[in-house]
Order: structure tokens, then C-alpha cells, then sequence
């Protein structure tokens, strides 16, 4: 069975302070790791503090984006290997943010995967469409297509770890919720796409997670479909109380 898995996307929110302060907010109310897990991805410079504040809790840490490289000449960016090092546990990679503002391809979000896999870090991987491409009814062209980019060259053990994240941009901080039915057939699509590319096995283990005003008061909703196996959350995940209840929604 597949563990549930809520994460937190801070995006560009927080300083080290106020991650601390959160950190010990919530750290000893969160449900057991084999239950759900509850991911906090920060940006880059708060994630030494998040990982101190959360050692030894059940809080699980993320970085929201890494280079595809360990080490160079490549001024700005953070290196997938200095996240494991760091003991992070994953990275989401492909966000439509990423993707729309810094012009990510999907080639790059592949070398991401790799890079992280590479390094023991687990990557979540965003995919998903945008209201014009769903009004032309191409979202599962889409999405598949992202899906399989993505995922090139990737063996069915490295699938099989991973998590992608389904991520409907017209429903990213707009408040507009795609329907739990909208959410879990995409999820299926997902996972179907990776029963082809790979086998049932493989398909059975990955996690796919709904992203897009993701609340307390729909995600238990969202968690009852049988192939959404989490949440990205970005706005409501910014307040220690509404993290705990999208965290403990079982
Ligand atoms: P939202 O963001 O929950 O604020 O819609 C989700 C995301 O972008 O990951």
C-alpha cells in the first residue's frame, strides 16, 4: 500500500526565523511517518533551518527546485548532492512556476530527476495544464506527454520511488479546486501512463499527488479517490494550524 504523502510548498515564503518558529509549531503534532507523510518544502535559503528544526520529528523536508549538476562553474544554483548531504529528503523539480517564470523544458526537469535519484534524493515532479490547453479538452495529451518526457530513461526501481504531483495551473492559487473527480482522473491517467512505460508493479508503487488550492476543508475528499495518494500544497500550508489538519485530515 502506498503511504500517503501532504507536502507543503512554501514557494517564496518565510525567512529561517519564522521556518523554526513553524517547525516547532507543528513538529509534535504531526501523524505517524507510516501513516502520512508530512513534507515541508522551503526555499533554498531556509532549508538548513528547516532540516535542524525538524531532526528527529516526523517532519519530513523538501527543497523546491536543485540543478540538474553537483558542482561547477553554475553561480546561483543548488546542488542536488549538497541536499543529501544536508539529509533532505526530496525536491520538487518541474513546478509550472519553474517551468512559466525560468523557462524549464522538460529536458531539464529529466536531468533533474536523474541528478536527484542520482544523489538519493526523491524527486516530486509537477505536471499539469493550463486552462487554455484543458478548454481545448488536450489535457491528457498534455500531461502524458510531460509524464513521459519526465520519466525518460529512468529504470522502474527509480520510478517506483518517486512522486509526481498533478498540478492543474488554473487551479494554483486561485481557489479554484479542480473537482476530486476532475483530480482523480488525471491521477489515473498518470498512473496508467506508468503501467504502460513500465509494468503494474511500478505503477502500483508511485505516489501521485493533487496540487491546487489544496484546503482543510477538501482534502479528504481529494485523499477518498483511489489513485491521489497526497497533496501539494502551496497557500494553505503556510499556517501551522491549516498544515496540521490537511496532515492529520484521516
Ligand atoms: P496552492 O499552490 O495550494 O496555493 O494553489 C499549489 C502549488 O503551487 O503547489
Amino acid at each position: 500500500m502506498r503511504t500517503p504523502i501532504i507536502a507543503g510548498n512554501w514557494k517564496l515564503h518565510m525567512n529561517p526565523e519564522q521556518t523554526t518558529e513553524f517547525v516547532n509549531a507543528v513538529k509534535n503534532h504531526l501523524p505517524e511517518s507510516s501513516k502520512v507523510e508530512a513534507v515541508i518544502a522551503a526555499p533554498a535559503l531556509d532549508v538548513d533551518a528547516l532540516r535542524k528544526a525538524a531532526a528527529g520529528s516526523n517532519l519530513h523536508t523538501s527543497a523546491e527546485n536543485c540543478y540538474f549538476e553537483a558542482e561547477g562553474a553554475f553561480t546561483g544554483e543548488n546542488s542536488p548532492l549538497v541536499l543529501k548531504e544536508m539529509g533532505i529528503n526530496y525536491c520538487i523539480i518541474g513546478h509550472s512556476e519553474r517551468r512559466g517564470y525560468f523557462h524549464e523544458t522538460d529536458e531539464d526537469i529529466n536531468k533533474k530527476a536523474k541528478a536527484l535519484l542520482e544523489h538519493g534524493v526523491t524527486p516530486i515532479i509537477c505536471c499539469g495544464e493550463s486552462l487554455e490547453t484543458r478548454e481545448a479538452n488536450k489535457q491528457e495529451e498534455w500531461v502524458v506527454s510531460q509524464i513521459k518526457a519526465a520519466l525518460e530513461g529512468l529504470t522502474a526501481e527509480q520510478v517506483s520511488s518517486l512522486v509526481i504531483a498533478y498540478e492543474p495551473i488554473w487551479a494554483i492559487g486561485t481557489g479554484k479546486t479542480a473537482s476530486s473527480d476532475q483530480a482523480e482522473e488525471m491521477c489515473k491517467t498518470i498512473r496508467e501512463t506508468v503501467k504502460d512505460l513500465y509494468d503494474e508493479a511500478t505503477s502500483d508503487n508511485i505516489r501521485i499527488q493533487y496540487g491546487g488550492s489544496v484546503k482543510p476543508a477538501n482534502v479528504k475528499e481529494l485523499m477518498a479517490k483511489p489513485n491521489i495518494d497526497g497533496g501539494l500544497v502551496g497557500g494553505a500550508s503556510l499556517d501551522p494550524e491549516s498544515f496540521l489538519a490537511l496532515v492529520n485530515y484521516q
